[in-house]
């Protein structure tokens, strides 16, 4: 049972559950790690949005936050604030948007609770960077591997 009308997806796999379990998702999309916990998973988002954009996600496939247990929701607020800890000291961002969808009607496309963590620059003009093109993996793991330094 949802509380919300959930994304229908076209995959047969949940690509967050692939990235959990150390898979290449279906549509051939590898995860650059930047920490992992015994909850939550974190990783440079796989469209090109803004240099460093991060989501923390939870281990267990649940769809939105209403889903999570007292501990796991702890485990990603915990998570996503030392992401964002360490995705400022990286990149020196202008600012920071963090921020999680529940249900179609907020604008979910993933179905498996997520954070966005998204550095922000005074030249992107007010606007939350939405989706591109998927970044190359060596791309990722570079960023990954940059913020990972400062990871505590
Ligand atoms: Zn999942």
């Amino acid at each position: 049972m949802s509380y919300f009308e959930l994304p229908k997806s076209r995959r047969e796999r949940c690509p967050f559950s692939d990235n959990v379990a150390g898979r290449v998702t279906e549509r051939g999309t590898r995860c650059a790690v930047v920490a992992e916990t015994e909850l939550t998973l974190t990783f440079v988002a796989p469209r090109r949005q803004h240099h460093g954009r991060l989501l923390v996600i939870s281990k267990r496939h649940v769809p939105t936050l209403l889903d999570l247990t007292d501990r796991e929701a702890a485990a990603i607020m915990r998570d996503t604030r030392r992401a964002a800890l360490a995705v400022t000291k990286a990149f020196k961002p202008d600012g920071l948007t963090i921020y999680q969808n529940n249900g179609v009607g907020a604008g979910h496309e993933i179905p498996h609770v997520h954070m966005h963590v998204v550095p922000r620059y005074h030249d992107d003009d007010g606007a939350i960077p939405r989706k591109g093109p998927v970044i190359a993996y060596e791309e990722r793991a570079e960023v990954a591997a940059r913020i990972k330094q400062f990871v505590t």
